[in-house]
């Protein structure tokens, strides 16, 4: 099993007739960047910043949060680490920020609203990033975003940075590439609007779950609701898919479905370019790509849009499981 493992690790996740995709790990600190590697990842494709928020007293100040993106750009050498900004709110709370309580929290003052709000913190995480960004590959990500005009906004901020930073002759990756996760249906149905202010899109199931068929993502009472194996869900992450392939771009995939074995071979299918998942599924969606015919992959994906209910979707992906060796 060790044995195997390490053979596969740096072997390249590519189909059996040549088709290239991205494997990546999501993490949550620094430190989760060692059982990365250990399972062959070959990025970050989500590095959950609020985790440097929290347990603590206060805000994190720009030179702290620049040791840990410096840290971690160093720590993957070439390999490109794609840094959410903070998503709090929602169902993490920060207490010394003493946030207001919400009937809705999932709804309300949460991520990128926050930010806005509060611009003294957004700078200070984009400085940091920027500043990082001169030590390896990293990529900036907006989550939560609903509308063109949020990333127009935050892009103009981002912006300013980068000339102030510029003029006072910091060094930095002046062209640091800049995406949205699209986990809202929102953005999902205006992805080809969005596209235009980015250069990648990431899609977070969880999320986009959650809000598209209106089931909490925590709540256990309705949990057998919960499933992104749903016709719905399909039909926007391949409107979202083909928005990036039109536009010349690309779209990862940070939220669970990723590194769901039952999901691989469908997303593959639809032009998914990069998976991220947790370290520990690296192994066996990499193993599975390895054995899928792309070609296969796309006449699933062509069945699998064309089903009505999960449980027909369901069986058909079961049907198609990729021979294990
Ligand atoms: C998601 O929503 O799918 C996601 C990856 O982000 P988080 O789970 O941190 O909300
Ligand atoms: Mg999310």
């Amino acid at each position: 099993e060790k044995k195997q493992l390490t053979k596969l690790k740096n072997l390249p996740s590519i189909t059996l007739d040549n088709h290239k995709v991205h494997i990546c790990a999501n993490i949550s600190t620094v430190h989760d960047i060692v059982k990365a590697q250990e399972n062959g990842a070959e990025g970050i494709g989500l590095y959950r910043t609020e985790f440097l928020f929290m347990n603590r007293n206060a805000l994190p100040t720009e030179e702290e949060q620049f040791q840990a993106y410096k840290n971690a750009a160093e720590s993957m050498y070439n390999q490109s680490i794609i840094i959410r900004i903070m998503d709090i709110g929602g169902d993490k709370n920060l207490p010394y920020m003493n946030l207001p309580h919400e009937d809705n929290p999932f709804l309300g003052w949460r991520a990128i609203r926050i930010l806005m709000d509060r611009k003294d913190m957004l700078h200070t995480q984009l400085r940091a990033i920027l500043r990082a960004s001169f030590f390896g590959k990293l990529r900036i990500m907006y989550p939560m975003i609903i509308s063109v005009e949020e990333i127009q906004q935050l892009n103009t901020e981002l912006n300013f940075l980068k000339t102030q930073l510029h003029n006072s002759g910091e060094k930095f990756d002046e062209n640091i590439k800049v995406g949205v996760m699209i986990e809202t249906p929102s953005a999902a149905i205006i992805a080809h609007h969005l596209i235009k202010e980015v250069d990648f899109f990431s899609i977070g199931t969880n999320d986009l779950t959650q809000y598209t068929l209106a089931v909490d993502r925590g709540n256990k009472l309705i949990s057998h609701l919960y499933n992104p194996m749903s016709p719905s869900i399909l039909i926007l992450i391949k409107k979202i898919i083909e928005s990036s392939h039109i536009a010349g771009k690309w779209t990862a995939m940070c939220g669970e479905m990723a590194g769901d074995e039952r999901a691989v071979p469908l997303l593959l299918g639809m032009g998914l370019d990069e998976f991220s998942m947790s370290a520990i599924s690296i192994p066996k969606v990499k193993k599975i790509i390895r054995n899928t015919y792309y070609h296969d992959a796309q006449l699933l994906a062509q069945k699998a849009l064309k089903c009505s209910t999960t449980e027909e979707l369901m069986k058909l992906l079961s049907s198609h499981l990729p021979i294990q060796e």
